[in-house]
């Protein structure tokens, strides 16, 4: 096989995602010999990746801000302005959730199959509970990882 951009030359190695032949120049530009549209796509999804976590931080960080701040208007109606800081702790609170409830799939040894309702109720409520608890201290580091990968070029 020949190299995909050098047709005169040898390929040394094939793109582990496409199979494309690759020379020992073009095998090295990028991480794990990927090709240049390969490393291209991988790319994109791991930008793509980043927009959804924050996607999912800021809408329900949003739905906090504003059920939070209705709510607690609700209860203390004599200060008709809910001040800023407890919306913000409010979004930060359910947005971080988001975040939470990533981090715990990513140790979850197992991958829920039952149809029993109360083990479904169970699962849920056991592990909402846990992304609230993580997902408070885990947010920032989570924010900090998509905000810079999608800065980065
Ligand atoms: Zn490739
Ligand atoms: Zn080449």
């Amino acid at each position: 096989m020949n190299c995909y951009n050098h047709p005169e030359r040898n390929a040394v190695i094939t793109c582990p995602q496409c199979g494309k032949g690759l020379c020992s120049e073009c095998a090295n530009i990028y991480s794990n010999h990927l090709c240049h549209e390969c490393y291209k796509s991988a790319i994109k999804a791991h930008k793509w990746q980043n927009i959804q976590g924050l996607i999912g931080f800021v809408i329900l960080g949003g739905l906090g801000w504003y059920c939070g701040g209705k709510m607690s208007y609700e209860l203390f109606q004599d200060h008709p302005t809910v001040p800023l800081t407890s919306k913000l702790l409010y979004g930060y609170l359910t947005g971080s959730v988001w975040y939470g409830w990533s981090f715990i799939d990513k140790f979850q040894p197992f991958r829920l199959t039952s149809a029993n309702i109360f083990i479904w109720l169970l699962y849920f409520g056991l592990k909402g509970i846990l992304s609230i608890y993580s997902g408070v201290f885990i947010a920032p580091f989570y924010l900090y990882k998509n905000i810079r990968a999608l800065l980065k070029k």
